[in-house]
């Protein structure tokens, strides 16, 4: 867009739309919508923006402002017979500058955010009336839109926006006394059922009812709307359909929420809070990029923050909701939310009451589950908690990961698979209800899939001997298990690791042989072991033998405690040197004692090395830790030469 001085003359100035834009409007112009109807709705949400700016300007007292003393309101007009329709508000207003950046040259999030699903969701189109694109839902039933305003600045001249949504906009100066915004529609011929008392005040009631300002339609004095907001208001008097609304207003998801918290606290600070947890995740809350979260912060009705990020921990960031306090001051600035007090205490109360809510909602589930048992018909249109898990349980993990102060009760909300739990999900609290009565700890495996986990040799002896193993899948449980050593007083125990070196100086009735120093244990080294530990060189720490293989020739084992951080190492740096490992050997498996009658017979059978190498390398690949695919390759070529007597 070319950058057009400005000057005092009254010309017209023409302006093109951002590419971003010019793309929204022809898709809302050249399209039809379920429920165009919302327009209204997001006209009437920019006005309830500008009045809300503008009193906070009042009540700072800071700055000259015109018309301090009017009603702030809004007021609907319309004109049956030339099909137009005027949404007029006493709001904040807009000079020339700002009309020319606001409508048409920088794009707001919500229409971003519309373009981005749209492109994604091929259905998304006709789900427009759930995302609302702003001042721009206007095209949607209009032909042409004039917008009129006067800013709040007492020497801000009145400015006029023109335009068929068709490229491009004019601007231009005008008269206009009042401070304010006055967007006028003229309809398109199919539209015309909105220059309609009746048609107005119905989509009013229907999504402006809790607006905080009086909104009134024609020349009527009659109020329209409700104007409590919506947490203010008794949980009796709103209906689901009501608080789905709300919610579906400014969390742009279109999906029911999956849990509703109304909190309504007294002492020792008095807040309000109006909290959603939603059902879906949206793909953008997982990234880093994901800033746009945070509770609407309102003090005293009236909003002071619109993603407030001091009231909930980093990982509670899916909670959409408001929070209201009689005890916040109005003129709060960011860096003060960040440091008072106030702030602290409504967030440790909401951060409570989330985790609780939680922790309910995994109960009920259970419950549910039990009355389907005893055969009574038990339906609920809530999703269950498993489900919910699916989305948002990685957040919780990240939680038990951040919040050591919540860690234990975050942890009874986390959902597991074992190794006798198959798909299903199942909890800690129920592992260790059927821990063995001998068994002390929390069996876990780290790996990177269910169907590998649950073939891992390392679980074989778990199996054997009906021990449950927790299976981790996920990169996030790393982390986790980084952070968490403990569960109802039983310790967690990585099963790929080796134990812990018994503690020679408090366990003086140890045996000469445990006594013995490395080098007189390296003299006494099974020979078979040797060769094996000289095969592999460095690739191992050491070779030795097991009893926790039943089926698999070997496996390989971390030293003992570097499990866990390994793999925390191998997510942060994709470029870090693998730890070695140990590898295990099952003497009583059939590979295992050919080979060692081979290595008695003739340690110098090239067969040996071939076969040790395929071995170690397996293992390697089923752990996801292969370097050197095409060294395998090789030797498996050479392998089936063999046996196909080439060789
Ligand atoms: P959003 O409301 O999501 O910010 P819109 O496209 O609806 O996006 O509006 C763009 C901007 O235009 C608003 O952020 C606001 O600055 C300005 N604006 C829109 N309507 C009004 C109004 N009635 N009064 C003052 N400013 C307005």
């Amino acid at each position: 867009m070319p950058k057009k001085k400005l000057k005092s003359d009254t010309e017209p100035k023409t302006f093109e739309f951002q590419a971003e834009i010019q793309r929204v409007l022809d898709i809302l112009i050249n399209k039809l919508y379920k429920n165009p109807e919302i327009f209204l709705r997001e006209l009437i949400s920019n006005s309830a923006d500008a009045l809300n700016r503008i009193r906070i300007i009042l009540l700072n007292q800071s700055q000259k402002v015109l018309d301090p003393e009017k009603e702030l309101n809004i007021r609907i007009s319309y004109d049956e017979d030339e099909k137009i329709l005027t949404v007029s508000d006493n709001g904040i207003g807009m000079s020339f500058d700002e009309i020319v950046k606001n409508l048409g040259t920088i794009a707001q999030s919500g229409t971003l955010e519309f373009l981005k699903q749209v492109e994604n969701t091929p259905d998304a189109v006709n789900l427009i009336g759930q995302f609302g694109v702003g001042f721009y839902s206007s095209f949607i039933v209009s032909k042409e839109v004039i917008v009129r305003s006067k800013s709040y600045k007492p020497d801000e001249k009145a400015v006029e926006w023109k335009s068929d949504g068709s490229g491009s906009f004019i601007v231009t100066y005008t008269t206009k006394q009042e401070r304010g915004t006055d967007v006028i529609l003229y309809l398109k011929e199919i539209a015309k059922e909105y220059a309609d008392k009746f048609k107005i005040e119905t989509i009013i009631k229907k999504y402006s009812d809790f607006i905080g300002f009086p909104i009134r339609i024609g020349d009527e004095e009659t109020i329209i709307n409700r104007q409590v907001p919506i947490w203010h208001q008794s949980e009796d008097d709103i209906s689901d359909d009501e608080y789905n609304e709300f919610y579906r207003q400014f969390s742009m998801d279109w999906t029911e929420p999956y849990h509703r918290i109304i909190l309504n606290v007294d002492a020792p600070i008095q807040f309000r809070a109006l909290l959603f947890l939603p059902q879906r995740r949206s793909r953008y809350m997982t990234t880093s990029m994901y800033q746009d979260y945070g509770l609407k912060l309102y003090s005293k009705k009236i909003l002071v923050q619109e993603k407030a990020k001091d009231l909930l921990p980093e990982y509670l960031r899916f909670v959409f909701g408001v929070v209201d306090s009689e005890d916040l001051p109005l003129n709060v600035s960011r860096e003060v939310i960040q440091v008072d007090q106030t702030i602290r205490r409504i967030s440790k109360v909401i951060v409570g009451k989330i985790i609780n809510e939680l922790e309910n909602l995994s109960q009920q589930k259970i419950e549910k589950t039990l009355t389907e048992e005893s055969g009574e018909d038990h339906e609920s249109l809530q999703p269950n908690f498993n489900e919910w898990w699916e989305q948002f349980g990685i957040f919780i993990k990240e939680g038990i990961i951040q919040d050591e102060k919540q860690r234990e009760k975050l942890l009874r909300l986390l959902r597991i698979h074992t190794s006798k739990s198959e798909e299903e999900f199942t909890t800690l609290s129920e592992y260790v209800k059927n821990m063995k009565p001998d068994q002390s700890d929390i069996f876990y495996l780290l790996g990177e899939n269910l169907g590998t986990l649950q073939r891992s040799p390392h679980i074989e002896y778990y199996k054997k001997k009906d021990l449950e193993v927790i299976l981790f899948n996920e990169p996030i449980d790393s982390f986790v298990m980084m952070n968490v050593t403990t569960f109802n007083e039983k310790n967690f125990k990585a099963i790929d690791q080796a134990e812990p070196e018994p503690d020679k100086e408090k366990k003086p009735s140890d045996t000469s042989e445990e006594k013995d120093s490395s080098e007189e244990k390296e003299s006494k080294k099974d020979p078979f072991l040797k060769a094996l530990e000289s095969i592999l060189g460095d690739r191992v720490i050491e070779v030795r033998y097991t009893e926790f293989l039943t089926d698999s020739p070997c496996r390989l084992i971390n030293p003992s405690g570097m499990g866990t951080f390994t793999r925390v190492m191998k997510y942060m740096d994709e470029k870090s040197i693998p730890q070695k490992k140990i590898m295990e050997i099952n003497n009583s498996h059939i590979i295992i004692k050919k080979l060692k009658e081979m290595h008695e017979q003739d340690s110098k059978d090239p067969l040996i090395p071939l076969n040790v190498l395929l071995l170690l390398e397996s293992q390697e690949l089923t752990e996801g830790s292969l370097n050197e695919p095409t060294q395998m390759i090789k030797r498996i070529y050479d392998l089936m030469e063999r046996l196909l007597k080439v060789k």
